[in-house]
């Protein structure tokens, strides 16, 4: 859903969201906070009908009633929109900090110092970490302030309360968009966001960067044996073993079904090989077991192909020139890794 409000007002809809999920003892987690802010804007007339039922009956608000709201009334996985409205209503928030203390005197001098140096960091720095950081600094000097001015004081502790709960909606916001619901690795859409970067990166700097997709072994028969919800847990288990194989800047993210993706900047193809096969050998060592029956059903395997990033590639070039590598390797017995310059010797020698 679209909203077009001002800042003004959009800080207004989420003030009185939150004032309300407050009075209400509503856990403010994002899809809550999506629910109530829409009722706020008075613009979702059927929404704002459910809330209302629900504020007249005591005890009706619960997570599963609020799941189901959200579900039908907003749906899919919160956005970059709602990232970014909550992001502006921060900033909202902190200039009206700065006229509460520009209307004081003496001792919050400093005080409008550091807060004005913490706004330029705000607006210098527009990603997310910038804004945390910026904000925690802020909140640390509104609870350092003493003033004599016990109104001022009470608009600084609120404004504090506020942006700290703010925060937490969006740090909880971004985590949840990013990260896949079964296996709680980066999702697709982290994906997309990582390779343009990394792709960034490597143009710029000439550093090697490698992709590499990798997809499980005769997966439909594994589920027509043993059931989807078993399935699941392997799919959980395979994405633990990817997450765990990658270090600080290097990124395991469920592509979707059962094929997941590494992202490997500053590696060339050997050292990609290397991880992949890691990997590899790792998941295939496993063996799958019921945990409550304890019969053994097992062990998966996977298929890898790997590319490295050439100037001018696209995302979509290096994920074709991967599969490429995995379709060859599941064509050649499966259980392998694959490398693009084997496929290159393969088709040099006929
Ligand atoms: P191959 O070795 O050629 O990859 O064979 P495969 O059976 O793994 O390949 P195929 O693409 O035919 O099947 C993929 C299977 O993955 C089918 C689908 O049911 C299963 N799958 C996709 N997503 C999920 C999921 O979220 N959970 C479970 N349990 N299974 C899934
Ligand atoms: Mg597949
Ligand atoms: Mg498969």
């Amino acid at each position: 859903m679209e909203f077009s409000e001002g800042l003004a007002e959009a800080m207004e809809f989420a003030q009185s969201a939150l004032a309300l999920m407050e009075s209400n003892s509503v856990p403010p987690t994002p899809e809550n906070f999506a629910i109530w802010y829409a009722h706020a804007t008075g613009r979702m007339p059927d929404l704002s009908k459910e809330v209302a039922a629900l504020l007249d009956q005591p005890g009706a608000i619960t997570p599963e009633r609020n799941r189901e709201i959200y579900e039908r009334y907003l749906g899919g996985p919160p956005d970059d929109l709602i990232v970014q409205r909550t992001g502006a209503r921060m900033e909202e928030e902190i200039a009206g900090l700065l006229s509460v203390i520009s209307s004081a005197t003496g001792d919050a001098e400093n005080f409008q110092t550091s807060i004005q140096e913490n706004l330029r960091d705000l607006t210098k720095d527009q990603g997310f970490e910038g804004i945390t950081r910026a904000m925690k600094s802020l909140v640390d000097e509104a609870q350092k302030m003493q003033s004599s001015n016990s109104e001022m004081q009470r608009r600084l502790e609120a404004s504090s309360k506020e942006i700290v709960s703010l925060r937490e909606n969006l740090a909880e916001v971004q985590r949840e968009a990013l990260t896949d619901g079964l296996t709680g690795i980066a999702n697709r859409k982290m994906f997309d966001m990582t390779m343009d970067r990394a792709i960034e990166t490597a143009a710029r700097t000439g550093e090697p960067f490698c992709l590499a997709m990798t997809d499980i072994d005769f997966f439909k028969k594994f589920n027509d044996n043993y059931g989807h919800q078993t399935g699941d847990q392997v799919l959980k288990l395979v994405a633990k073993i990817l997450e765990g194989s990658v270090r600080d800047g290097e990124t395991a993210a469920r592509y979707g079904g059962e094929e997941f993706a590494l992202i490997l900047p500053g590696s060339k193809l050997d050292e990609a090989h290397v991880v992949c096969e890691r990997v590899r050998e790792l998941v295939s060592s496993k063996q799958i077991r019921n945990r409550s029956t304890g019969e053994s059903m097992g062990n998966i395997t996977l298929s890898l192909g790997i590319a490295l990033f050439k100037p001018g590639d696209s995302p979509t070039d290096l994920v074709q020139r991967a599969d490429a590598g995995l379709y060859f390797a599941k064509q050649h017995g499966r259980n392998q890794t694959v490398v693009e310059t084997q496929l290159e010797a393969e088709v040099a020698a006929g």
